[in-house]
């Protein structure tokens, strides 16, 4: 049975490639990275991962890990622009009764776009002498031994090429996105067709970037507006990046989309629970059109379910399971693999690898529990998502969080321990402690009002601090 570890190969240099790459090349001799796009030498966007420009928050948990794996990157963000979100004091939002209140936090995160985050992250990825990137090259099949055991290589096809190649790998690591293929590979493979678990909120983003304009208070780096299931389907979000810029992203959920005019958009924006956004951006500087983006449902590949399973091939990163991504989940959610990945292979060392990456994809799956929970129970509290209908124990979520969500405002340390959970740097189960169930329970006896969106503004959101 192997135990070579000389070259693997990962489908997909974005994100969650580029981290598993990353980890595969403590064990590897060589690693490959192929990938359908040419990337550009400089923090573009290119055609593969489209969603770049829209908001992209690389959580507290991802960001540990990310720096992690590429010790300095954190001062290397700082220095390209990124800025720094100390939470509760640089963030706010508003929620149904108002704002969240100010607290010291030590949890932090940056504001940078995915564009600047992806190049710097592939700058390491190139300066790594045991990782290539082959580029302009798509991935057409899996390569298997004569009885379909073991996956050893990939069928590839470069840009603009009839002919295909042929190349060898110990491992293959699928990383190509929702779009992966692996589906219909394994099933040309006589293996089972994956099953699915969908919760689809038909949530749709709309973006835009303007210049920083002078309203937006100088002690705030990201700015949110919360939905509020079933009444107030949309939400936004402002945050600055690098060069003095800001991005909105707005979400409107149960097909409820933003508009990408213009007009519709600052309506939108003006429209919601509290119309703080509004008053920053409508006499700001745009610096871009309004994109859309509608392909945000929750999908979870449950590869961990097959009975026979290839060794030698796995999936991760959005291809085995893809967030509603206004909980800014997913890149943190592949760094989590991606370790995952990591302590594997090191149980694994000189041993042989049969069954490996079969264990691999049950441990991808308890890693996906939590973020898969927090998001699917807010999704499943709108009236038209499509999804199995919540049980007792979503049900119980829900009602808690929403408890949780009301006397945050009263309650900075439970505000706290929310935002830790949010960033998946803490479990959920810390919101259980007795000190918060407490607040809970009184919370459930006590009767506040909603706020009044328009007049519960805070005086700094309307005249910036100079
Ligand atoms: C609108 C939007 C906003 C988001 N906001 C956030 C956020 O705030 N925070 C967060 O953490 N996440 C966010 N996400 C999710 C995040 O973008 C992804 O989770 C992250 O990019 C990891 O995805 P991935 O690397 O698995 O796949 P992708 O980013 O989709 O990349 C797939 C890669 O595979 C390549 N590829 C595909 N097929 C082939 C093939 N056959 N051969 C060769 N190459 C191939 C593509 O070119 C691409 O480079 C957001 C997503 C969307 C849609």
């Amino acid at each position: 049975m192997s135990t070579t570890r000389q070259h693997a190969i990962v489908i997909g240099g974005s994100m969650a490639g580029m981290l598993t790459a990353q980890v595969l090349s403590s064990y590897f001799e060589k690693v490959t990275i192929i990938d359908r796009d040419q990337f550009p030498e400089e923090a573009e966007i290119r055609d593969g991962v489209p969603q770049a420009r829209h908001l992209h928050v690389l959580l507290a948990k991802g960001l540990e890990i990310v720096e992690r794996l590429f010790p300095g990157i954190e001062a290397e963000m700082i220095a390209n622009g990124a800025t720094t979100q100390v939470w509760g004091q640089d963030t706010t939002m508003f929620m149904e009764r108002g704002w969240m209140p100010s607290f010291e936090s030590e949890m932090k995160t940056h504001g940078i776009s995915r564009m600047v985050l992806e190049w710097l992250v592939r700058k390491r990825i190139r300066a790594n002498n045991k990782i290539t990137l082959t580029e302009r090259t798509i991935v057409k099949r899996l390569v298997t031994t004569d009885d379909k055991q073991r996956v050893i290589g990939v069928e590839t096809q470069m840009k603009g090429e009839t002919t295909t190649r042929i190349v060898e790998a110990n491992l293959v690591a699928d990383a190509s996105g929702r779009s992966s293929n692996a589906p219909e590979w394994l099933t040309g493979l006589g293996y089972e067709q994956v099953k699915e678990t969908v919760v689809n909120s038909f949530l749709g983003y709309a973006s835009r970037w303007y210049k920083r304009p002078p309203t937006f208070p100088a002690d705030k780096k990201m700015i949110t507006i919360q939905s509020l299931p079933p009444k107030y389907l949309s939400g936004g979000v402002i945050m600055e990046v690098e060069n003095g810029e800001c991005i909105v992203t707005l979400a409107g959920v149960n097909r409820n989309y933003p508009p990408t005019d213009e007009v519709g958009f600052l309506e939108f924006t003006r429209n919601l629970l509290s119309p703080a956004i509004y008053d920053i951006i409508r006499d700001a500087e745009p610096l871009s059109k309004v994109f859309g983006y509608q392909r945000t449902e929750n999908r979870i590949r449950h590869y961990e379910r097959f009975n026979r399973w290839p060794d030698g091939f796995l999936v991760l990163g959005d291809a085995a399971c893809a967030f509603n991504p206004i909980y800014g989940q997913g890149m943190t959610t592949a760094a989590m693999e991606a370790e995952a990945l990591g302590k594997l292979l090191n149980e694994y060392t000189g041993r042989s690898t049969a069954g490996m990456t079969k264990v691999f994809q049950t441990r991808l799956a308890k890693v996906i529990e939590t973020p898969w929970l927090m998001a699917t129970s807010e999704d499943l509290r709108y009236p038209a998502t499509e999804g199995e209908a919540p049980n007792w124990r979503i049900r119980f979520v829900q009602q808690y969080i929403q408890r949780i969500i009301a006397i945050m405002p009263d309650y900075p340390e439970v505000a706290d321990t929310f935002l830790h959970v949010m960033n998946l740097v803490q479990p959920p189960t810390q919101l259980f402690r007795p000190g918060i169930l407490i607040k809970v329970i009184i919370s459930l006896f006590s009767k506040k009002k909603a706020a009044n969106p328009q007049s519960a503004i805070p005086s700094t959101l309307i005249h910036p601090q100079s």
